[in-house]
């Protein structure tokens, strides 16, 4: 073909998200996209239900009662929130602002694999840091960046380990990073986090013009199929976010449902609750077969198998799915010992152990 994109856009390997189906199986339990089990806030979808009485109308282009009601939520500045397409579209919009070709990015070693699209779409140079006990090393990620790398990206907690470094060391990275180059705290996972050392990083976002949090109503608010995220930083890469994104980028009844959603505490706590709970029994069940699980603060865990024939993780994929059970492989990440299993509701959590205890024992 005589068409061809730029350089490099060609060897991308499209995102593949989680599986949804289980052939053969009508109804199966989907715990491979990090979901809400609760569903979302009974309100937010009452909101999302009303706005479609308006879906003549163009949404407010800036989201400013969205961005209102976040930045009252978190006690921010309204001015320096961006909303985006879920916070995949603001990593996007900080790749296509910051990144030119030959670029350094930087991650950890297990990243969410976003990042790396981020960087390829860019003509970027990419980097992954290793990693000490499937955690982020901050000492490695600061050699990796040098004084060179433009974005360093760094999810916490981080998808798919689940692990996370504490305010103290996301500070030490900061301080140790060339004021030029930009780091990304993607806080996809913040709410569910319960570790006294675990902090957001908004107060570095506010004591340095080079760092920006992003966060997502995909999880703890359980709105993902509304694609809604945002990201708290400087005014300065605000109003460059701001330049760059769709002048409608976010769609009104996301920002309807968004504020309905950041209102409602009770559900952000019901959905924290049933997933602490979910996580200590996934944890103990599966430790308890002789499992290694990574330790997870966020809702899913890390699970690691044998390389033994027929106890494999590809197998035990084979097995939970035959069964309804759709989980995450993560061969992509580097990782193909390994599942990801999203925390369910607890009949669900139960049929996952019931099912992996069954396929250990075959
Ligand atoms: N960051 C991390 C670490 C994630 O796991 C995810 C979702 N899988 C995202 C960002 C993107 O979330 P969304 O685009 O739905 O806001």
């Amino acid at each position: 073909m005589s068409l061809q994109p730029r350089p490099g856009i060609l060897d991308i390997k499209p995102y593949k998200p989680g599986a949804a189906d289980a052939p053969g199986i009508a109804n199966p339990v989907k715990l491979s996209s990090n979901e809400n089990p609760l569903g979302c806030s009974p309100k937010a979808a009452e909101a999302f239900k009303s706005a479609s009485a308006k879906l003549n109308l163009y949404p407010d282009g800036g989201a400013t009662k969205l961005r209102e009601a976040i930045a009252k939520a978190n006690d921010l500045d309204a001015s320096r929130i961006v909303c985006g397409t879920g916070s995949d579209e603001l990593l996007q919009l900080l790749g296509r602002a910051y990144l030119a070709p030959g670029d350094k990015v930087v991650q950890s070693q297990y990243g969410f694999l976003v990042y790396r699209l981020v960087a390829m779409q860019s003509g970027a140079e990419f980097i992954s840091a290793p990693e000490t006990d499937y955690t982020a090393n901050v000492d490695a990620i600061l050699e990796a960046a040098g004084d060179d790398a433009r974005i360093v990206f760094l999810a916490n907690p981080n998808n798919p380990t689940g692990t996370y470094i504490s305010h103290d060391e996301i500070r030490r990275l900061r301080e140790g990073l060339h004021a030029t180059t930009m780091l990304v705290v993607d806080e996809a996972y913040a709410e569910y986090v319960d570790e006294p050392d675990y902090q957001t990083a908004f107060d570095l976002a506010d004591e340095y013009d080079n760092l920006v949090v992003t966060r997502t109503f995909s999880k703890i608010h359980g709105l993902a199929a509304v694609r809604l995220g945002w990201a708290y930083a400087d005014a300065a890469i605000i109003d460059v976010l701001n330049r760059v994104r769709g002048p409608f980028n976010v769609n009104l009844p996301a920002i309807e449902a968004g504020i309905a959603a950041i209102n409602d505490v009770g559900f952000q706590q019901r959905s924290a609750d049933e997933n602490r709970q979910g996580l200590a029994y996934l944890r103990q069940q599966l430790a308890g077969m002789g499992l290694e699980v990574t330790p997870s603060v966020g809702n899913f865990v890390l699970v690691h198998f044998s390389q033994t024939p027929g106890k494999t993780a590809v197998d035990a994929d084979a097995f939970l799915t035959k069964r309804g059970l759709i989980v995450r492989p993560v061969a992509a990440y580097g990782l193909p010992d390994a599942l990801r299993i999203t925390i369910g509701l607890e009949d669900q959590n139960r049929q996952i152990a019931d099912a992996l205890r069954e396929f250990l024992a075959a």
